[in-house]
């Protein structure tokens, strides 16, 4: 069976094809990616009403890049399977319409899915099925979570989440304070290969013996690098950009992995999955690959491209759906832009 997958949580329009059959293997065939980003780099951060109106030029052209890409007809398509929260309520809206719509005319059954799932299915889609249970590490622009998945269509379990910032958002946050442009994963990863990591004791935020075992904390961290950007700048020396950037990654890389490696350890999983964009990290996962190898822990992390939004991490979840008979959603499905984790389909 052929499902098509459509995400707009954020400032990525994206739909993907894959597709299913009976003995689970899920295959990717198309996913097609429109980002706004740039037209949200010079506020800083993404302008909800900016990202809902570049969803709605760019939703049927990408469907019909998908289509192209994967040779199929809309004809073809079995079922259909959107986001439908959590995220940003008119960017939701448009793909939930849109989805509705499709699966309205083509006469195929509609699952309204969650965003935080579809980060967790976006790596079966490059190493296969996920063994049961497994820790999903989920740092991305707005969140920050270690989830329990048991089943990938039916049950996962928060068991810790950031409390201030989500790790992207830091990472975004402290581009700015080191004039780098937005989003500021990806320039603070580049400045850091020249810098040294243990140049500035940073605070690994959450890490105190009285703090939640499986929480995060980043707005400290953050406040930490500008309180030290500041001091050099008044006392007129340059800012060492490079080691800036590896101090700051090397908190956040440290307290993430020793986190989800504790996690994985204290509930007896074998094996830990990080995905959302801030996985394309190259700190994150060489550490995480250290750590895990030292704890006999497998680690799977998906390609960039997968990491960061996509609509074939949905359709991977519509797949799931699929497979383990889930009831479609009703054509009333509607955003919900706080749908919690464990609601993984509405
Ligand atoms: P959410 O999935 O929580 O709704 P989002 O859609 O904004 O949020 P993604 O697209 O998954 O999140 O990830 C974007 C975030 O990933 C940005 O904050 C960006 O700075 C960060 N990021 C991207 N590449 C890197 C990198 N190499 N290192 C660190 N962070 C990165
Ligand atoms: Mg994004
Ligand atoms: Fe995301």
């Amino acid at each position: 069976k052929v499902v098509l997958g459509i995400e707009s949580s954020c400032d990525e329009t994206g739909v993907g094809l894959v597709r299913v059959d009976n003995s689970g293997a899920v295959e990717l065939l198309a996913d097609e990616v429109a980002s706004s980003v740039e037209l949200h780099a010079r506020y800083g951060g993404v302008v909800p009403e900016v990202a809902s109106r570049a969803h709605l030029e760019a939703m049927v052209p990408t469907m019909h890049r998908a289509l192209r890409t994967a040779d199929l007809r809309l004809a073809d398509v079995d079922a259909i399977a959107v986001t439908c929260g959590p995220g940003l309520a008119g960017a939701l809206l448009v793909g939930v319409s849109a989805a509705k719509a499709y699966a309205a005319a083509l006469d195929v059954p509609l699952y309204g899915v969650n965003h935080l799932a579809g980060h967790v299915a976006a790596d079966t889609l490059e190493h296969g099925p996920l063994p049961k249970p497994c820790l999903a590490l989920l740092v991305s622009g707005g969140h920050s979570q270690l989830l329990r998945v048991d089943e990938l269509a039916s049950k996962i379990t928060e068991i810790g989440s950031t409390i201030d910032d989500a790790a992207g958002e830091a990472y975004d946050k402290v581009a700015r304070l080191l004039d780098l442009p937005y989003p500021g994963g990806p320039p603070i990863d580049k400045a850091a290969r020249e810098g040294d990591p243990r140049a500035i004791a940073f605070p690994r935020g959450m890490t105190g013996p009285r703090d939640a075992k499986f929480d995060f904390s980043f707005s400290g961290l953050k406040t930490a690098v500008a309180r030290w950007v500041e001091a050099r700048e008044r006392s007129g020396e340059a800012v060492p950009v490079a080691d800036v950037a590896a101090s700051f990654q090397e908190a956040v890389a440290d307290v993430l992995t020793a986190k989800a490696v504790r996690a994985a350890e204290e509930l007896g999983i074998g094996t830990l999955v990080i995905s959302g964009g801030v996985a394309a990290n190259s700190r994150l996962s060489a550490l995480a690959a250290e750590r895990c190898a030292a704890a006999g822990i497998q680690l799977r992390v998906p390609r960039p491209r997968l990491c960061t939004d996509n609509g074939a991490m949905i359709a991977a979840v519509g797949a799931h759906l699929l497979l383990a008979g889930s009831a479609p959603s009703s054509l009333e499905l509607s955003a919900n832009p706080a749908l919690p984790v464990h609601t993984i389909s509405v």
